[in-house]
């Protein structure tokens, strides 16, 4: 639940935790890109001055574009500048400029409203369209509407390149898009009105050690230019204007947070074993060829997983098949001589790209959404399975699929990797021939069927983020419902200890990569369930290593035990939360 102190002048706001760790900075309103439309009347006098603005503002919306594609043609090339050709084109669309004209005659509206209304009516038309390219146009157009507006209303756009010093970002809520957009050495912290623990934003935060609070409701409503915050990503506390003794204080919580860290990563080269020698498989949640270097250097065993969609959503775009092999192969090299695993695209649930011309969908996470999506729409599947394939061939790379709920998914999506093979070897094309085909176990079907799944599979991954929200029924996302999202359930460690009892009887190899993988309170439970190999941002390994060394086979056959007597996810919770603090105070204390 979320209540509210004041303290002086001081007020404290209580969300979820996200990321842990503590910041405290300036303030920075994120704003989305959707730019609000100013809606007035214009007086006939007025009109020709509202034309003028217009154009004034189709010619500023040129002279950007203009940059933007040098730019690209410069960092990426001519073919990817291309795409900014077509958003010439619109700006310079007769039919389109004196419809603007007529509309601003006839309502006797102001120039943004009937900028609006047109684009919308052009919007309307290219969605019913048949012709795939034609309709995927919508997406310029959308993106010169959202220029256009800006340009108008002289706002500039809501990325945080021209922040000259670090703040704390807070928003209503985060995209992942949003996100991918962020330049994060200029973000201290992150809080939001919205969101869940595991939504995808969230995880992107984590993943580069910013901590963050969301679900704080009414955050937004409460701040004032000018106000500092501080955020407490441990307990899920953003505080406004914090006293000199809060600061203090919190000031301590970090000391010791960062004390804990230096020690952490003077044993980060020591190899991940429990205390009385139990080898453990750690791999690494990675998306950029950087995270991936990071990841090996900290002993990770490889990838395994990589989130492709994060591609498509820092390019805002269905990138060709050319293009994602550059860029897993930038994957590939980063992996040298160990294993790359490539998740095949996961769009849709709160993974959406911006302008995608996409129906709105009431339940968008049971939706149409990763494989669903893509067995649907073969071109765009197979476009990456080519990409991901000419990959393979080199270095070790493995496929895996995303929300499985049944065995035909499965076979479909090996006969699409067949024809992407057939079409790679007509083209002379290399690849890996016996590249394994693994599935993500992330649905309660998945669950159930994954003896079956085993049969199909050549390994599995166990999604848990996605599995505790359709287990549970939770929205993932969802803050006024966060409190019902727990990991620590007895029916997602029923479920859990199933998966692993049934990959081990059929000799699947099996790994963990949801967020509690990466939880270091989770890890001796996650073994007596009986996983050995998980799959975490490499901003947590260093520690789930630390803490491995400080418990043995014996302590984690207690803790299961333990843990499975339980009725209630909070006393399961507070278990693994005692346990990890004992070893871990223990561990802190100088010798
Ligand atoms: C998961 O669901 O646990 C998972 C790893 O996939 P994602 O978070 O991308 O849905
Ligand atoms: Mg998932």
């Amino acid at each position: 639940m979320i209540q509210e102190k004041t303290e002086k002048s001081e007020l404290m706001l209580f969300g979820i935790p996200a990321s842990p760790g503590i910041a405290h900075g300036c303030v920075f309103r994120f704003l989305h890109d959707e730019v609000q439309v100013a809606t007035y009347e214009v007086s006939e006098s007025d009109q020709e001055e509202e034309i003028k603005r217009f154009l004034e503002a189709l010619e500023m919306t040129k002279s950007e574009i203009r940059e933007i594609r040098e730019d690209v043609a410069k960092n990426l090339g001519e073919k990817e500048a291309g795409i900014f050709d077509a958003h010439m084109l619109v700006l310079e669309d007769r039919a389109l400029i004196e419809d603007v004209k007529k509309e601003i005659k006839e309502s006797g509206q102001n120039v943004e409203k009937c900028v609006h209304r047109v684009t919308e009516k052009y919007l309307a038309f290219f969605d019913q369209l048949e012709d795939k390219y034609l309709r995927e146009r919508a997406v310029d157009l959308r993106d010169i509407s959202r220029r256009l507006q800006r340009c108008l209303s002289g706002t500039t756009a809501s990325g945080t390149a021209f922040l000259d010093e670090p703040k704390v970002l807070v928003s209503e809520d985060l995209t992942p898009s949003d996100t991918a957009a962020l330049d994060r050495s200029k973000i201290l912290g992150i809080a939001t009105d919205l969101g869940g623990q595991t939504s995808h934003a969230v995880i992107m935060a984590r993943a580069s050690g910013v901590p963050a609070v969301v679900g704080l409701r009414s955050l937004t409503d409460k701040l004032c230019d000018g106000d500092e915050l501080l955020i407490d990503g441990f307990e899920g506390v953003t505080i406004i204007n914090p006293s000199e003794t809060t600061l203090f204080r919190y000031g301590k919580v970090d000391v010791q947070r960062r004390k804990l860290l230096n020690l952490v990563g003077e044993e980060s080269s020591l190899p991940a074993q429990t205390l009385d020698g139990k080898k453990l498989d750690i791999w690494a949640n990675a998306d950029t060829p950087e995270e991936v270097s990071k990841a090996l250097k900290l002993g990770c065993l490889g990838v395994g997983l990589y989130r492709t969609e994060s591609l498509f959503l820092r390019t805002n775009s269905l990138p060709s098949e050319d293009y994602q092999y550059q860029e897993y192969l930038k994957m590939v090299k980063s992996s040298g001589d160990q294993t790359l695993t490539i998740r095949t695209l996961d769009l849709g649930g709160d993974k959406i790209l911006n302008g995608w011309n996409q129906q709105k969908e009431a339940n968008p996470f049971m939706g149409f959404r990763a494989i669903r999506y893509c067995l649907s729409n073969p071109n765009v599947f197979l476009d990456q399975l080519r990409a991901i394939l000419r990959a393979s061939a080199h270095g070790n790379v493995r496929i895996l699929l995303p929300m499985i709920s049944g065995i035909g998914e499965v076979v479909r999506a090996k006969e699409l990797i067949a024809e992407a093979k057939e079409e790679l070897s007509r083209r002379g094309e290399t690849y890996d021939p016996a590249i394994k085909i693994g599935c993500m176990i992330e649905t309660p079907a998945a669950v159930a069927i994954c003896d079956l799944l085993a049969e199909e599979s050549d390994f599995f991954s166990v999604g848990t983020n996605d599995l505790v929200q359709y287990l549970l029924a939770v929205d993932r996302v969802n803050n006024e419902i966060a409190f019902l999202y727990e990991p620590h359930h007895p029916a997602v460690l029923r479920s859990l200890k199933q998966v692993a009892k049934v990959a081990s009887a059929k000799g699947i190899p099996v790994t963990v990569c949801g967020e509690i993988a990466g939880d270091p309170h989770f890890l001796p439970l996650l073994i007596g369930l009986g996983f050995d190999s998980f799959s975490a941002s490499a901003a947590m390994v260093s520690e789930m290593k630390f803490f491995a060394r400080r418990f043995s086979q014996d302590d984690v056959e207690k803790i299961t035990l333990d843990a499975e007597s339980k009725q209630r996810p909070s006393e399961v919770k507070e278990l693994i939360k005692n346990f990890y603090e004992d070893r871990i105070s223990e561990a802190s204390v100088p010798r």
